[in-house]
């Protein structure tokens, strides 16, 4: 750019782009465009998310080696990053359903995944069949020649009922129906792609990234014709991930095993005195004999259950309300999956619209309390969990 006026060499820094050698770590390229030298290559790259980066709505670099990472993750084909995981949620629902379409989905939802389910259908005409996720049977009885996808959490909120994915998947096997599971819960210990479902999905806001810094989505497909079904109308929906926001995540991705393995050794370790205080009615946590699905569980999470559990101090709805608003070193905060551990009351806070009945449908109890366990040592987390159980009961 010599010869240039100063303002014209400033808008055209040097763009180093490296040669015989290459970065180890993910780098950051925040940039939104690629140039090109031909006009057919830029042509070329519209094609498609395998052709030349242009315009980070399409594909970016970074964002890529996010959705090469968590690709191999869970064992699928190709995978599409969004801005948040309810962005995957919505993309991968909005992309393969139309009017008249019917979903068979597990009542223990996602808040957000449940209320675009009931928007789905009300303003969309996407008619949905709620199922237990305790008898694949109801699955086969629900079946339709419109049904499209079945829709399932490997572990769900707040409750920590575990699918048998399996027997699910091999209720539609056969079929056209495509098997959706929000994997957020339990990356690396639960793989769905195995036990036959078609889609994965996580929010990345949670144990992928895992230090509170971003927020983020993937859905990971066994298939490339349905990842590439889905990305066409994504890039149209304009769910794309922000380069920033992948990178952190890649980041969060070298320590996500050995953070998710510590988390659920101390959330079993937690479980257990909690099991056994006296004023303690009900421990929620897979890895438990008393679990309802502790037995699916053995299968589908061999190695741990993963850092959310959930209990109820005796008391009712206030004593789960002082508890969590009672400890110190724990923090009353909605999210999980997050390096410091959290707790939630959800009758009082994200499912403060329910009433008893509806909440007990649910399986949640007034005095429910979640704590998604962080990476301290258990012992400091006992100490907070024991002297608030002393205020709240
Ligand atoms: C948080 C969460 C989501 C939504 O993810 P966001 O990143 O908040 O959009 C979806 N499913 C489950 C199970 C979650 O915990």
């Amino acid at each position: 750019m010599t010869g240039h006026h100063p303002q014209t060499r400033a808008v055209h820094p040097p763009v180093i782009v490296p040669a015989g050698s290459r970065p180890l770590s993910v780098p950051l390229y925040q940039g939104h465009l690629f140039s090109f030298e031909a006009a057919d290559d830029l042509a070329a790259a519209f094609g498609g998310p395998d052709e030349a980066f242009f315009y980070a709505r399409m594909s970016n670099p970074t964002v890529r080696s996010l959705e090469r990472a968590v690709t191999e993750l869970e064992g699928g084909a190709a995978a599409l990053a969004t801005a948040s995981g309810m962005g995957a949620v919505s993309t991968v629902l909005m992309s393969l359903l139309r009017s008249g379409d019917h979903v068979i989905a597990q009542t223990t939802l996602y808040g957000g995944t449940f209320a675009l389910f009931q928007d789905l259908a009300e303003r969309w005409g996407v008619d949905v069949t709620y199922v237990s996720g305790d008898d694949p049977a109801e699955v086969r009885d629900a079946l339709r020649p419109a049904t499209r996808l079945l829709y399932l959490e490997s572990v769900a909120n707040p409750t920590t009922h575990v699918t048998d994915l399996p027997a699910y998947t091999a209720a539609v096997r056969g079929t056209d129906v495509l098997t959706v599971v929000d994997n957020t819960f339990a990356p690396g210990l639960c793989k769905p792609i195995e036990h036959g479902a078609d889609i994965v999905i996580h929010s990345a806001t949670k144990y992928l990234s895992g230090h509170g810094d971003v927020i983020g989505g993937i859905a990971v497909f066994a298939d490339p014709g349905v990842h590439r079904r889905v990305w066409d109308h994504a890039i149209d929906l304009g769910s794309a991930a922000d380069p920033f926001g992948a990178w952190l995540t890649v980041r969060g991705l070298a320590t996500m095993p050995l953070r998710v393995a510590r988390q659920s050794a101390s959330a079993l370790d937690i479980a257990r005195r909690l099991a056994a205080h006296p004023s303690v009615t009900r421990v929620h946590y897979p890895g438990l004999p008393g679990h309802p699905q502790h037995e699916v569980a053995r299968r589908l999470l061999p190695d741990g259950s993963g850092g959310v559990l959930a209990f109820e101090p005796a008391g009712g709805r206030d004593a789960g309300r002082v508890f969590s608003e009672a400890v110190r070193l724990i923090s009353l905060g909605p999210s999980l999956g997050n390096i410091a551990t959290l707790v939630m009351h959800p009758a009082s806070t994200s499912h403060r619209q329910m009433d008893a009945a509806t909440l007990a449908a649910a399986g949640i109890g007034e005095a429910t309390v979640r704590l998604s366990i962080g990476l301290e040592d258990p012992d400091d987390l006992w100490s907070d969990i024991d002297q608030a159980l002393a205020k709240a009961t």
